[in-house]
Formats: structure tokens, sequence, C-alpha cells
């Protein structure tokens, strides 16, 4: 067996660590709420749909702004409590797409999406889950200003963390969407798909909606074998992400394949593969010699490949 190899040290998964304490016993109480507005230090992100608005700085942007900025920019749509840092609230401050998109214009912004501001490392890593926070709530109010029961307009509550219908009296609650992404494994090779989405040289993780009434273990043996038609075995959590695009939970997961044969579902794969251990390394170092790459560690997938190639998982 080869030597482990050296990757050097591990990199932050994008959008995890969160520092913020949520203090969702605060969200009912709008005199505590309008106290914690008022708080000179309080600050907000500002999110217009898949915009996120940020200060232009060097090196790095400042994605934070405080109320009465935020208020200038024009954010009239809802406002969401994201919780504490050290007792200062922060909070984030939904803008209209089209308000977002006119703000581009503007030399002292810079307003951009949230995968180009975690890939390219625009913001401090510590903002990511904050803004994934606000992001991922945000846009579920943008798309459930009526009450899936009865049809008639609802009214947000517990700042920003509910949606109360008057009329038939439902509650709505913001949705987290789970997804398995996994790494099917057999022995020393392990098993990468393209997406027709994904850049020319970039193979990663299969990965799937979970469905209602099924076990992430059974998500992960159907996606398998649905889309490269590889039987899995044995399945191991490894770590999840959340990922704001909109609402996903991604799950992942280590995979034993039982079978070697693959039948690739065209309609949701370019292709997929066998790798050996060496190849994936080469990708993760960016040495590969044709090029290929893996997804950056931002991404769950970087993590589950690069755990299977430091032999931190194994099935035989
Ligand atoms: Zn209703």
């Amino acid at each position: 067996m080869s030597p482990r190899p050296d990757l050097g040290p591990k990199p932050r998964l994008g959008y995890t660590q969160s520092r913020i304490e949520r203090a969702a016993e605060l969200r009912p109480d709008a005199a505590a709420m309008a106290q914690l507005m008022a708080q000179p230090a309080a600050s907000a992100y500002v999110i217009g749909g898949d915009w996120i608005v940020t200060k232009k700085g060097a090196p790095l942007n400042d994605p934070l702004f405080t109320m009465d900025e935020a208020r200038a920019l024009g954010a009239t749509g809802e406002t969401v409590f994201l919780g504490l840092l050290g007792g200062v609230a922060r909070f984030g401050f939904g803008l209209a797409p089209t308000a977002a998109e006119t703000l581009k214009s503007n030399d002292d912004y810079l307003v951009t999406d949230l995968r180009s501001i975690a890939v390219q490392g625009l913001v401090d890593a510590e903002h990511l889950p904050l803004i994934a926070e606000a992001k991922a709530v945000l846009h579920w109010h943008l798309r459930h200003r009526f009450c899936s029961n009865c049809g008639a307009p609802t009214q947000v509550t517990q700042a920003g963390w509910k949606r109360d219908c008057a009329s038939c009296k439902a509650e709505h609650f913001p949705r987290t969407d789970p997804v398995a992404i996994m790494l099917a494994i057999a022995r020393d090779q392990c098993l990468l798909g393209r997406s027709p989405r994904f850049l020319p040289t970039m193979w990663s993780c299969l990965a799937g909606f979970i469905e209602p009434g099924e076990a992430i273990e059974d998500a992960v043996r159907r996606e398998t074998r649905e889309e490269a038609g590889i039987t899995c075995g044995r399945v191991v959590y490894f770590q999840s992400q959340p990922w704001p695009f909109p609402s996903s939970l991604m799950i992942g997961c280590h995979a034993e394949a039982l079978t070697r044969e693959i039948v690739v579902d065209r309609a949701e794969l370019e292709d997929a593969r066998w790798f050996s251990k060496a190849e994936v390394e080469s990708m993760l170092l960016r040495r590969h010699l044709q090029g290929l790459t893996t997804p950056p560690p931002v991404a769950i997938a970087h993590h589950l490949i690069r755990a299977w190639v430091e032999d931190e998982i194994r099935f035989d």
C-alpha cells in the first residue's frame, strides 16, 4: 500500500462552523427585537434574491451594513433575525432583486452571487454560514407569500422565522431540503461523475434529493444505482453542509460499492467512471496530467473525496 499522501492542512468547509447564537427564544418578543435592532453595533447582510450586496474593499469585501445603511439601500423586503454574536444582533435584510441589480452600477459595491463569493474568497469565511442562513430564509419568504393551505396572503412573525395565515390559522415555517451526496468506494477506486453543468475538467460525487419516506442510507443506494447502475452495501455518514441554493442541506456519506459495471443515466450525468486513489490525489493537488479536478474546498464533495484519499474511510 502506498503511504498516506500529504495534502496539507485541511481547508474549511464552506457555510459551516457558524458562531452565531440563534437565540430563538427572542424571536416572538417584539420589544426585545426592536431593542436589538436599535443597538448601534447591530448589523445586517443585504440580499436581493440570488444577489449578495457587499462593500468593495481590499483584500476582502465587507458584507455587513448598519441598519441605517441597509435601509438606505432600499431594503424593503422581509427582515430576518439571524441571532447574536457577542450579544450584538445580526440580521438579514431582503432587497428586491431588481434593486440589487441596480446597485451593480455603483462603484462602492460589489453585487454578486454567493457561489462566487465563497469560491473566490471575496469575504472573510466567518460570514459564509451567516449569509447562507439569511439567503435561505429570505428566499423562502419570496416564495411563500400565500398560504399553501387556503391561498390567503400570509404575515411574517417570529422575527422572520414563521408566516401565519390569518384566514385558516395555518402556520408556515422555513424549509430545508435534504440532499444525499455520496462517494461510492470499491477498494482502491472511487466513483466520480460529471454533470453537463460542470466545468469541462471537473469530476465530483453523485448526489440527489432525499425523497419523502426515504432514509438517508436508502437515498444514497438509490441515487448511485439510478445514476451509475452501481449497487451499494454499507453507507457511512461523514459530514453535512448547508447549501443555500436555494435551501438544501447536503448530507455527505461514503458508500461501499458491491458492483463495478457502470451504466450512466445520460439524463442526469454526462459521464461516470472509476478513479484510482493516485489519480484522485493528483486532481486534489491540481497536478493531474489532463488537468482534471475535484470540486473546490468550499464544497463537501472535496472533503468526501479527500477523506477517502487520506485513508480515513475504508470498507475492507
Ligand atoms: Zn390559510
